[in-house]
């Protein structure tokens, strides 16, 4: 049995069922383990701490798989994860076609992500650890009912860091569909898991994109008309068709991407919305708030759901800038009473910081605001409460006074 041995004091985190083991706290390996290869983890003093795959290449040298001694990390293992980790998404079929099913550290399974679109699954092999167990975790995901196929969009730039290449192909059965249609919360959307960003879709914001609906219908019943709403980096078109479905009049929607907007466009068509509604806007967010202020536009409801401004914590102060400044001009062309959705999917920008951030924006803006709600990913994406670094996707529903 290969053995990875801490040094003294590097067994606390894993007493705590944290799972990650980093390369400056082994202090020394018994064995030539392969990359992935499945390891004991031991303290200073030879107790058993973990079983867990080794990452030769990387600074998170072990991830864990489990801290109880007498489970074997077999097929057998992985396959109660995986059908564990499905089973505890199967009630949200009834609200929709799309669904992360695996959620790597949540699900006891480091690295892998996986989305179901209709019936297909799109993988993400992220660690050394899942990516020696490729074929054992395809043959089990390719078992499970109505499943066609499995497509995997391994191309995070993650992959390099684990000394793996990036690979984008089918892994089992069919070919999925340039587009896959999926519905949630009655809306239709069209997929694409070749090209699309992450496994093709931000499943993540799904709640969000309820609540948006929920919005323009309150505010329909309430002023007996339409929202105006401003939808910015909409990217295929999330949140804007959740506020046309909601019955809004106007929804003007920004990203730089042509690509984005072209689909987003098909989207609406897809649904039926009418095509006088929706403004598909090609152009940098930074400006087109800026011109928007200057011309004193205003929308009942703006929405900012950027990329990920800080890619680690080395980012974070020019994140925290470039966050500020959106929201500030995002807040000036509020409505009085109005209404703000802004998120951050930055990881390494925690849930405080970003609400103080803000708060500055509130300030600067000398607007009067509400935080009603702290917004965040949806059920699907659970957070390891001995894992809080799996924390990334944030929001704050804001109303103006
Ligand atoms: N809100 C989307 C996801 C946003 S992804 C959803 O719910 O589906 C981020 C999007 O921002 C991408 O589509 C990208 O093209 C766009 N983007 C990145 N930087 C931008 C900028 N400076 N101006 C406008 N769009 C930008």
């Amino acid at each position: 049995m290969v053995q990875v041995w801490l040094k003294k004091g590097k067994e606390r985190s894993l007493w705590r069922r944290h799972p990650w083991v980093y390369d400056t706290a082994v202090q020394k390996v018994s064995g030539k383990p392969q990359n992935g290869e499945t390891v004991q983890v031991m303290s200073f003093d030879g107790k058993f701490l973990a079983w867990a795959s080794y990452s030769k290449d990387s600074t998170l040298r072990a991830r864990c798989w489990s801290f109880v001694e007498s489970e074997t990390i077999d097929a057998q293992w992985f396959e109660n994860k995986i059908t564990k980790a499905l089973a505890a998404r199967e009630h949200l079929f009834e609200r929709t076609s799309a669904i992360r099913v695996i959620m790597g550290e949540a699900d006891q399974l480091p690295g892998l992500v996986v989305d179901r679109y209709g019936d297909f699954f799109v993988t993400q092999f992220q660690s050394a650890g899942v990516e020696y167990w490729r074929e054992t975790i395809a043959d089990i995901l390719m078992k499970q009912a109505g499943i066609r196929g499995i497509f995997d969009r391994s191309d995070a730039a993650t992959r390099h860091r684990e000394g793996l290449q990036e690979r984008v192909e089918v892994l089992r059965g069919e070919e999925p569909p340039e587009q896959i249609e999926v519905v949630e919360d009655g809306i239709r959307y069209g997929v694409d898991v070749r090209n699309g960003h992450k496994t093709g879709f931000y499943v993540d914001q799904r709640d969000s994109r309820y609540l948006a609906q929920r919005l323009a219908r309150e505010f329909k019943l309430r002023h007996g008309r339409g929202m105006r709403a401003l939808n910015c980096f909409c990217y295929t078109g999330g949140f804007s068709l959740a506020l046309l479905a909601g019955g809004a009049d106007e929804v003007v929607s920004v990203d730089s991407s042509g690509e984005a907007l072209e689909t987003a466009r098909k989207n609406a068509a897809r649904n039926g919305f009418d095509e006088q509604k929706a403004k598909w806007v090609q152009a940098d967010v930074f400006d087109f708030l800026r011109k928007a202020r200057e011309a004193g536009d205003t929308y009942d409801l703006v929405i900012l759901d950027p990329p990920k401004f800080a890619s680690s914590h080395r980012h974070v102060d020019r994140a925290a800038r470039a966050y500020k400044d959106i929201n500030l001009n995002g807040l000036r062309i509020v409505s009085p009473e109005g209404q703000l959705l802004t998120f951050s999917c930055s990881g390494a920008m925690d849930v405080d910081l970003f609400q103080k951030v803000i708060a500055g924006a509130v300030i600067d803006s000398k607007r009067e605001a509400w935080m009603v709600a702290r917004l965040g990913a949806g059920e699907d994406h659970p957070l390891m409460m001995t894992c809080p670094e799996g924390e990334y996707l944030k929001g704050l529903h804001l109303k103006l006074r």
